[in-house]
C-alpha cells in the first residue's frame, strides 16, 4: 500500500499543527510522499501566507513596500521553526528573497515561496528529503501540465522512502516558476499521487470530507463516505467546495481514489472520492445537495422561435462574445432563457439586450435577477423512480415557487432555480425531504 498525503494551510498553520501532521504521517507507513500548502490561518481573522505574500508582490510594484510584510511572513516562519526546535537556516533562506526583491521578482516565484518553505521546513522537522516541484511539474504555454510531469514525479521520488513535497507550483515552457491557481497544492498532490501510481490520495484538510447539504445552511450535515469523481465536481461546482476543482482530473483514468480527511479529527473516515462508486445505488440515489445564489435569468420571447434555425446558436454566439459562460438554457416553443452569474453579465446588460435585439428581433426581451440555483446530485437519481417527485413534492410543501428546473438527460442531477431569498428554506425543505435517500 502506497500513499500520497497532502496537507492543507490549516494543517501547516503553525508547528503545534505540524506536530499532528507529523503524527499522521508516523502512524501509517505508507504514507510517504507528502505535499503541503502554505501556512494559512490560526485564527478567524489571521493571514495566509500566501496572502501575504500578493500583497508584498502588490507593495513592491506600487512603491509602498516598507519591510513590514516580509518582517510578518518572515516572522511567521521563524515561530515555526523555533517552536519545532530545528536548526534550519531560515535567514539564508528569507536573504535569496530579499536580494529578488530587489531586482525584477517574477510573482509566481514570489507567491510560490510559501510552499516552498513550509516543504523545506516540515522536511528538516520530519528529517525526511525534500523534493522541490519546480523539478518535476512542467506546464505547457497553453497553462496544461506537460505528460512528461509524471515521468519527472517517478523518476524523482522512486528511489525516495519519503519526500516532502511543497504545492501549488512548478516551471512553466521557459524554466521559471509557474503556480496552479489558489488553491493548487491539491493539484499537486493528485499529480505526484498519479505520478508516483499510489492505491490512495488523502487529502487532509480543516472538515472531515464533503457534506451532504450546504454546511452553511444544514449545521450537522451528514458527512458523505462514498462520492464519485462526476459527483464531486457537480457539487463542487455549486459551491460544495472542499478541493480545487481541478484536483481530480490528473487522477480520472487512473482511477486512484481520494480520501478528504480532516487533521483535527483524524478518528473520522472522510469522504472517498472514487471513479466508481461501490455503494447500492438504490438505497443512497442522493449523494449531495449544493447551491449558489446570485444568477440572472435573461428571457427571450417570439413567436415562432420554434422555426428558425440558428436562433439559440445567434443568442449564446452573443454571450461568448462578451465572454460570458452561461449556466442553463432552458426552451420552450416561443422562450428561450439563458441563465448565468449576475456578476459576470453586469458590465454588459444593455449591450447584451441591444444586440439580441438588434439580431433577432424578439417580441420581449429581459433580464430578471435574483435567482438562485441548488442541485440535488446523485449518480443514482436516473436508477430510482420517484426522486424528482420527492424533490418537487418537498419544496412545494414548504411554499417555495419554483423558477426554473432542469434535469440533464444524463440524470446526474436535478437544478432547481429559486428566488435568492429562499434559498435557505429550499435547501431545509430538500434536505428534510431527500434524507431517506442520503
Ligand atoms: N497557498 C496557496 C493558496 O493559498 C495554494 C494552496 O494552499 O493550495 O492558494
Amino acid at each position: 500500500m502506497l500513499k500520497t498525503v497532502k496537507f492543507g494551510g490549516t494543517s501547516m498553520a503553525d508547528a503545534a499543527m505540524m506536530r499532528k501532521c507529523e503524527k499522521i504521517l508516523r502512524s501509517d507507513p505508507a504514507r510517504r510522499y507528502v505535499v503541503v500548502s502554505a501556512p494559512g490561518k490560526r485564527f478567524a481573522g489571521d493571514e495566509k501566507v500566501t496572502d501575504l505574500l500578493y500583497r508584498l508582490y502588490a507593495e513592491k510594484y506600487s512603491g509602498k513596500d516598507n519591510g513590514e510584510t516580509l518582517e510578518k511572513i518572515s516572522s511567521r516562519f521563524q515561530e515555526i521553526v523555533c517552536d519545532l526546535g530545528i536548526s534550519f537556516d531560515l535567514a539564508g533562506e528569507l536573504a535569496v528573497i530579499r536580494r529578488k526583491l530587489k531586482e525584477n521578482v517574477p510573482l509566481e516565484w514570489l507567491i510560490s515561496r510559501g510552499e516552498y518553505l513550509c516543504a523545506k521546513i516540515f522536511a528538516c522537522y520530519l528529517g525526511w528529503p525534500f523534493a522541490d516541484a519546480e523539478k518535476m511539474i512542467v506546464f505547457q504555454e497553453n497553462g496544461t501540465l506537460a505528460e512528461e510531469t509524471y515521468d519527472n514525479v517517478y523518476a524523482m521520488l522512486k528511489d525516495l522512502d519519503h519526500a516532502v513535497i511543497p504545492g501549488f507550483y512548478g516551471r512553466g515552457p521557459d524554466g521559471e516558476v509557474k503556480t496552479f491557481t489558489r488553491g493548487g497544492s491539491d493539484v499537486t498532490g493528485s499529480v505526484i499521487a498519479r505520478g508516483m501510481r499510489v492505491d490512495l490520495y488523502e487529502n487532509w484538510t480543516d472538515v472531515s470530507g464533503v457534506k451532504s447539504a450546504d454546511p452553511r445552511v444544514i449545521k450537522d450535515a451528514k458527512t458523505v463516505r462514498w462520492i464519485s469523481y462526476r459527483e464531486l465536481r457537480e457539487l463542487s461546482y455549486m459551491g460544495a467546495s472542499v478541493m480545487h476543482e481541478e484536483a481530480v482530473f490528473p487522477l480520472k483514468k487512473t482511477g486512484i481514489p481520494i480520501c478528504i480527511r480532516n487533521t483535527m479529527a483524524p478518528e473520522e473516515e472522510g469522504t472517498m472520492i472514487v471513479a466508481n462508486y461501490p455503494v447500492e445505488r438504490e438505497k443512497h440515489p442522493v449523494t449531495g445537495i449544493a447551491g449558489k445564489k446570485g444568477f440572472s435569468n435573461l428571457q427571450i420571447e417570439k413567436a415562432l422561435m420554434n422555426t428558425q434555425i440558428g436562433f439559440g446558436a445567434k443568442v449564446l454566439d452573443i454571450f461568448a462574445k462578451h465572454g460570458i459562460s452561461y449556466e442553463h438554457t432552458p426552451t420552450s416553443i416561443d422562450i428561450m432563457s439563458v441563465i448565468c452569474e449576475t456578476l459576470f453579465m453586469e458590465s454588459c446588460r444593455n449591450e447584451l439586450i441591444m444586440e439580441i435585439d438588434a439580431a433577432l428581433h424578439p417580441d420581449r426581451i429581459f433580464i430578471e435577477d435574483g435567482m438562485a440555483l441548488v442541485a440535488v446530485v446523485g449518480e443514482g437519481i436516473d436508477a430510482n423512480v420517484g426522486v424528482a417527485a420527492r424533490v418537487l413534492q418537498s419544496i412545494a410543501e414548504a411554499g417555495i415557487n419554483v423558477r426554473m428546473i432542469d434535469a440533464g438527460c444524463s440524470e446526474l442531477n436535478i437544478i432547481i432555480g429559486v428566488n435568492d431569498t429562499d434559498y435557505e428554506k429550499t435547501i431545509h425543505a430538500l434536505y428534510d425531504g431527500l434524507y431517506e435517500f442520503l
